[in-house]
């Protein structure tokens, strides 16, 4: 019989730790009022969230009383906490500062900024007065404003504040409790309270934080809209934009939509708001200017898709957003744009809020799933596909923020019509995020098609010396290309035909005072730290790189600089082959493409 027992019937074993006063009470608030007698290990990462919050870390006894209350065996709860980069589980101090020295950082004075938080708080890692401690992070997505950092205090209530651009003097004021003004929201969409945008229309122009304003500007205009033609003229609309997934994949939404709709009830809706592709931060710049309109655009995809239950998982490393989708969501339900009867139409739909916990993996869908429940971030074997068996095991539609955004305009003024805008395969208005050696970095809006160029005159031309060595495509998953292919247009085909992609949008040049070798470092970094570990291409695989790209990057190939380049296109053919999910597949991209294209180790053959 004992053979017989799966590890999901073992008994969990408890270790003798107990809580603590507050941790108790830190778990019991979270979970007040929340069913408890249906799957309750889907609430572990919120839980976790609020030890975290409380104490600055989770300790063994307060990780055994959730476990109880969550009917979760400890052992894979600890499993759980540890997989993520914001929780700790062995003793920290309450403050943690991360400053991120990730490329686009790099181009503003990250290592700078890293030798000033050390010289006053110590080597990363460790903590002189207990009360703070730092370490170096990956993109916060905060490029537009670099350098960048993000203070975390544990307390009741804990405070988290983003710095960007940050200072040492901010830093160390933010570690101590003193708010810093947040900065001009010129600094991060440079065409605000323009005419003729329509994903950044109201950004700029509307207080974020009230319903009044947003309505005032359109809002919910979309959504009665919706409800006016039903939810099948709502899906033959958005096919007929041909809108395609701006998180990286381009898959049609329409698409996806219908088919939810032939699928088994309950289905979810889940807005995956996880953006953290270095380089990125266009999610970030919506959710913060104009929350109500991706609760619209959500509700929208609910009705339209037969979903009564959506999530949104946000990044956790956005605390302004954070608080400013929670009130957006709380002023929806109090005037009934969300909840069991919305607008008086019988439509039936509300959102539950998650967290993420800092881990880039978790962006991948069925990753984003699996932490939703409660688990590690891992990615799933497809097939199934989320539509098929997704969140729960149920038929799942999962879009991106911008994605779900041109919703609302899609709505309003057609599908043909949106249709019309830019090119015959890359439709619509598109989100750019434009950081690193130009003039003037920030979110901008354009039409498909616009060039390289052209988006990069947008933003007032190059920057730093003007001398551009490089400039990055599509985040760390994308490519490399050079000042030689700014005629190139800005869409999905024209990206692909200069043997680069599109990806999250990231659009990152470097000038010649950057040392490109250490770019391409903390690009194999960075997919190194990511990657989740289940599958061994990927997890070796993107060690090997990193490994190879420091004897390069420190003159001590293994045999020749060619022998290396070699083996790094071997590493790269395996992890594209072999690897379940796009991480793998994609980490070696951009070092091959700067390797292809840019004369970074030519020179220096032994
Ligand atoms: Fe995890 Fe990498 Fe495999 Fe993706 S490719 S599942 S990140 S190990």
């Amino acid at each position: 019989e004992i053979y017989t027992l799966s590890l999901h019937d073992a008994l969990p074993i408890f270790t003798a730790h107990e809580p603590d006063p507050e941790e108790m009470a830190a778990v019991d608030r979270r979970l007040a009022g929340l069913p408890l007698n249906g799957d309750r290990r889907q609430y572990l990462l919120p839980v976790l969230h609020a030890l975290q919050d409380r104490k600055g870390w989770i300790s063994p006894g307060a990780l055994n009383y959730a476990c109880r209350q969550l009917d979760v065996p400890p052992a894979e709860a600890f499993g759980v906490a540890d997989f993520y980069a914001l929780f700790q589980t062995r003793p920290h101090p309450p403050v943690t500062v991360h400053v991120c020295d990730d490329i686009a950082c790099r181009t503003r004075g990250a290592e700078a900024l890293c030798a000033e938080v050390e010289a006053a708080l110590g080597p990363a890692g460790e903590s002189r007065d207990g009360h703070a401690t730092w370490h170096r992070s990956p993109c916060l997505g905060l490029c537009e404003r670099a350098p960048a950092a993000l203070v975390v205090a544990a307390g009741d209530p804990p405070r988290d504040q983003a710095l960007a651009p940050a200072t040492g003097g901010d830093i160390l004021s933010a570690a101590v409790g003193v708010p810093t003004p947040q900065p001009d929201l010129a600094f991060s969409v440079p065409q605000a309270g323009q005419p003729g945008l329509k994903l950044l229309a109201r950004v700029g122009r509307i207080d974020p934080m009230s319903l009044d304003d947003y309505r005032a500007a359109g809002g919910f205009l979309a959504l009665r809209r919706a409800f006016e033609m039903g939810a099948a003229a709502v899906v033959r609309e958005v096919v007929e934009s041909k809108l395609v997934g701006r998180g990286g994949a381009a898959f049609p939404t329409g698409v996806k939509w219908q088919g939810a709709r032939s699928a088994a009830l309950p289905r979810y809706l889940v807005c995956n708001a996880d953006e953290s592709e270095p380089g990125t931060f266009k999610d970030r710049v919506l959710m913060e200017n104009d929350p109500f309109a991706l609760i619209e655009a959500m509700t929208i995809a609910g009705f339209a898709t037969g979903c009564e239950k959506g999530y949104l998982y946000l990044r956790g490393e956005y605390p302004l957003a954070l608080s400013r989708l929670e009130n957006a969501l709380q002023r929806c339900r109090e005037r009934g744009f969300l909840g069991d009867d919305i607008l008086g139409d019988g439509v039936r739909f509300d959102i539950e809020l998650r967290r993420g916990a800092g881990a880039y993996i978790c962006g991948e869908e069925t990753a984003l799933m699996n932490s939703l429940e409660g688990r590690r971030g891992e990615p799933r074997n497809k097939p199934p596909f989320p539509t098929e068996a997704g969140l729960f095991g149920q038929p799942t539609v999962i879009n991106n923020v911008e994605t779900l955004v041109n919703v609302l305009p899609i709505v309003i003024e057609g599908g043909k019509a949106f249709a019309a805008i830019g090119t015959e395969r890359s439709t619509g208005p598109k989100l750019f995020c434009v950081s690193g050696h130009v003039q003037r970095p920030g979110v901008y809006e354009a039409p498909f098609g616009i060039t390289l160029g052209e988006l990069i005159d947008l933003a007032g031309g190059f920057g730093g010396t003007g001398r551009i060595q490089a400039i990055l495509l599509g985040g760390a998953a994308g490519a490399f290309v050079t000042p030689d292919h700014l005629d190139a247009p800005l869409t999905f085909e024209g990206t692909r035909a200069i043997g680069a992609t599109l990806g999250s949008a990231v659009v990152m040049p470097f000038d010649d005072t950057v040392d490109l070798r250490q770019i391409l470092r903390r690009i194999a970094q960075f997919f190194r730290d990511e990657s989740c570990g289940q599958c061994v291409p990927c997890r070796v695989g993107t060690v090997r790189q990193e490994e190879l790209l420091h004897r390069l990057a420190t003159d001590r190939p293994l045999g020749s600089v060619a022998d290396e380049v070699v083996l790094l296109k071997e590493l790269g053919q395996a992890m594209r082959d072999a690897s379940i999910c796009g991480l793998g597949q994609t980490a070696s991209s951009a070092i091959e493409s700067a390797l292809a294209r840019l004369p970074i180790y030519q020179e220096k053959t032994v």
